[in-house]
């Protein structure tokens, strides 16, 4: 099964602060993981680059001050110290290479994976939750109004997509469905949401919930994907379910991920997918792993699959031999 991946070494250094929870190396990592594990899970990787946002493509969702203040004051409000121009340019670089996945769709690709995408927090005139540029709320807007696609964004980060569903839910043609755990950032999305007319859901989550509680409700996107007749699905793929991991309190595995990836993929056959990968603070370990162990799900390896792959007992020398090849 084919896979096009986006990706860009610079991707690295998306460091938000020395200390901060978002580390870039995360992306490195993946890529990386899955480089090693592709040809024993049969997927051929078609590695694309990522390309700097258009003025207009930002325009889909956030205003001209906003945009001004970061690709020419470059001050994300996201990071520490100070403007700086390399962040800027990489905000503008991570919400290029979804664009460069809607392109993918465009022309026929139907696994496509952006692993920085889906900043899921981002507001029409602010950062928020790490998120600087909304680029999923954007890919959506532009398949609807150039292509006229229906939309489907399902979101099982840890946390409520609140940026995505604000910037498209007057948009009668994009379904947001946010499976996430309640009581944490960014304060919505707590109550249970079944808003047909807007097609909004959320399936808000208690502390130590896990795959079981998340397979349920993917089960219930797929129900509501398939009624609204979505053509393309995004999935804000966020790592921070993981049990593992330290923003939050929910208890998903790689293999209740992958599941949980895999039930769009096999309910929705030939329907083009992008996978972004949103949240995830383990960058050494289980982050890059979850997002592998999803993208084994949309190349049609199930959870026996990834077991066999051994991401684990792998991890660790991936791991090394980054660190090492970028150290001078
Ligand atoms: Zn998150």
């Amino acid at each position: 099964m084919t896979i096009h991946f986006i990706h860009d070494d610079t991707y690295g250094n998306w460091v938000l602060g020395a200390t901060h929870p978002t580390q870039g190396r995360r992306y490195l990592h993946a890529a990386a993981l899955l480089q090693d594990i592709a040809p024993a899970a049969e997927l051929d990787l078609k590695i694309l680059p990522t390309r700097e946002a258009s003025r207009a493509e930002l325009s889909l969702v956030h205003s001209q001050e906003y945009i001004d203040r970061v690709l020419v004051d470059f001050d994300g409000g996201a990071w520490d110290g100070g403007p700086n121009r390399e962040l800027s340019r990489l905000a503008s670089a991570l919400f290029g290479g979804t664009m460069v996945a809607v392109e993918q769709v465009r022309v026929g690709a139907l696994n496509v994976v952006h692993l920085p995408g889906a900043k899921h927090h981002a507001q029409a005139n602010q950062s928020s939750g790490f998120c600087v540029f909304a680029d999923f709320a954007a890919a959506a807007t532009a398949l609807v109004q150039e292509d006229g696609r229906k939309v489907a964004i399902l979101d099982i980060d840890v946390h409520h997509g609140d940026g995505t569903e604000n910037l498209t839910r007057e948009n009668r043609s994009i379904l947001t469905f946010s499976v996430h755990q309640t009581g944490i950032f960014p304060g919505t999305g707590w109550v249970r949401e079944d808003d047909h007319e807007h097609q909004v859901f959320n399936r808000p989550l208690n502390a130590g919930d896990g795959d079981a509680e998340l397979l349920e409700a993917v089960r219930e996107f797929v129900v509501e994907a398939k009624a609204f007749g979505a053509d393309v699905i995004l999935i804000a793929g966020g790592a921070d379910g993981h049990a593992e991991d330290s923003l939050a309190r929910l208890n998903y595995s790689i293999y209740g991920f992958n599941r949980a990836v895999g039930l769009v993929r096999e309910a929705f056959a030939s329907t083009p997918v992008i996978f972004g990968g949103a949240g995830g603070y383990r960058p050494d370990d289980f982050t890059p792993m979850m997002w592998v162990s999803a993208i084994c799900a949309l190349g049609g390896v199930g959870p026996d699959g990834v077991e066999a792959l051994d991401l684990e007992g792998r991890i660790g020398g991936i791991v090394a031999s980054v660190s090492g090849s970028t150290l001078v």
